[in-house]
């Protein structure tokens, strides 16, 4: 979600003359688009401005200029503090006033005041952020990134967002479908749809009325010129029936999801304050299957959370044995501040967390590189977005996210063309072009 806010802060400020640079050195402007999800992500940061410092020194003495700016989840999280323990930044603002940049950069700029933006306004930033995209957008080669839905009211116990991203937002459909049509004019051929909570999707219809996501996956898809459609990321409890259609009568919408589970054992969900159970997760695993049988599960886990058992963690290796993720991300917990699990005293030891998360990892890469090497042979329709680092290489993603490698010419970036898997290796495929045609099957062929 930060690329896509980036890219449309990018889109905010070409009217005033900003355009992309390749050296940091040269720019009038750095952005610093913070997450708050990593570990010590503030502190990371404020190293992060360290360098932006001598930068804007620098500029400075040749007799330039140079506007720095804190935007994010951690400059909604840290505030004035940012601007207390690094002065020379010029503008803070958080994820839901970017919208507002130029006024913003036209006080740092008339003025020199200090630009502190941290409100949860009442307006929607959507309605505010320009119809036109800039050339930062259309530089996707062939994919895009599409905001739906913000914030969350889950309030899961680990997590920051409620806290940085505010309250669930759901962008109306008129609005989504008018960006869509544009991306896909300017090139998109795969556009994903983004929120932090995207399957509770709930934006207005053009004729009254809430959509689900859904309803919205099956709008775009009758775009021209979109071809896959993904969404990212989902909350297991509010996969609802039209979206598991979806995965049944939308082509276009691709065989590969990313559904957290987070854990497989109850008492761990219910400290998580998570709305599943370990078996509503295998059910909906199941239900996605009947609907897509070649759909491909993705989760996150969290190992060591507090209080985690030995019987804790053997239910969530249990939990990925059951249900076969293809791909997941896996991490020790950590604690974030402000947050209601930071404060539980039964912390897990370090070590403890280490050995869970190496056990784990390992159940899940055995998996990954079967899944890889049952895809040899296969022929799959691959969307090449970007060069490879050998010379008339390019890369890209099968409908299952895998990165792809293939020789193919520099005019096949962008574009979706059909592939014969020649090599399954742990966490990439390499393939050969076959024939010419660009794919337009369904997804996996
Ligand atoms: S549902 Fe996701 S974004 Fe919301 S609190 Fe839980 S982990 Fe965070």
């Amino acid at each position: 979600m930060n690329v896509y806010d980036s890219a449309r802060m990018a889109d905010v400020l070409a009217p005033l003359g900003y355009g992309l640079v390749d050296e940091a050195a040269a720019a009038d402007m750095i952005i610093l688009n913070t997450c708050h999800i990593r570990e010590k992500a503030a502190e990371k940061v404020y190293s992060d401005l360290g360098r932006v410092r001598q930068l804007k020194a620098a500029k400075e003495k040749t007799g330039g200029r140079m506007i720095v700016a804190v935007a994010g989840c951690v400059a909604q999280a840290e505030g004035a503090e940012i601007l207390a323990r690094a002065p020379f930044v010029d503008m803070v603002f958080g994820p839901q006033t970017y919208h507002r940049l130029p006024e913003m950069v036209a006080r740092a700029h008339r003025s020199g005041d200090k630009v502190l933006d941290t409100d949860f306004p009442t307006e929607p930033k959507f309605d505010f952020l320009p119809g036109q995209a800039s050339p930062a957008r259309a530089a996707g080669a062939g994919a895009a990134f599409l905001t739906v839905q913000e914030g969350c009211d889950k309030f899961c116990t680990f997590c920051v967002v409620p806290y940085t991203r505010g309250a669930e937002y759901s962008r109306p459909v008129a609005g989504v479908v008018a960006e869509a049509e544009r991306l896909a004019a300017l090139g998109a051929r795969e556009i994903t749809l983004l929120g932090q909570n995207v399957n509770n999707y709930h934006g207005d219809g053009p004729g009254g009325g809430a959509w689900g996501l859904g309803r919205l996956i099956a709008e775009i898809a009758g775009i021209d010129g979109v071809e896959r459609i993904r969404y990212t990321t989902s909350y297991p409890a509010d996969m609802d029936d039209e979206l598991i259609a979806a995965h049944r009568d939308v082509a276009k919408l691709m065989p590969f999801l990313h559904l957290p589970a987070q854990s497989g054992s109850d008492r761990v969900l219910k400290a998580m304050n998570r709305r599943h159970t370990a078996d509503d997760y295998r059910r909906l695993a199941e239900r996605l299957r009947r609907a897509r049988p070649d759909i491909g599960l993705a989760s996150d886990f969290i190992v060591g959370f507090p209080g985690e058992t030995e019987a804790d963690f053997a239910d969530t290796l249990g939990l990925i044995d059951d249900v076969g993720f293809v791909q997941a991300y896996s991490f020790k917990y950590s604690p974030r501040p402000g947050t209601p699990a930071a404060a539980i005293a039964d912390q897990i030891a370090d070590p403890v967390k280490d050995e869970r998360l190496a056990l784990l990892q390992e159940k899940i890469n055995v998996r990954q590189r079967a899944f890889n090497r049952d895809c040899v042979g296969r022929v799959m329709a691959v969307l090449f977005d970007r060069a490879g680092r050998a010379p008339g290489q390019l890369v890209g993603r099968s409908p299952y996210m895998q990165a792809v490698h293939a020789d193919a010419p520099a005019t096949a970036l962008g574009t979706i063309r059909r592939l014969r898997v020649t090599a399954g290796l742990a966490n990439s495929l390499a393939g050969e072009l076959v024939a010419d045609a660009a794919a337009g099957e369904r997804g996996s062929a």
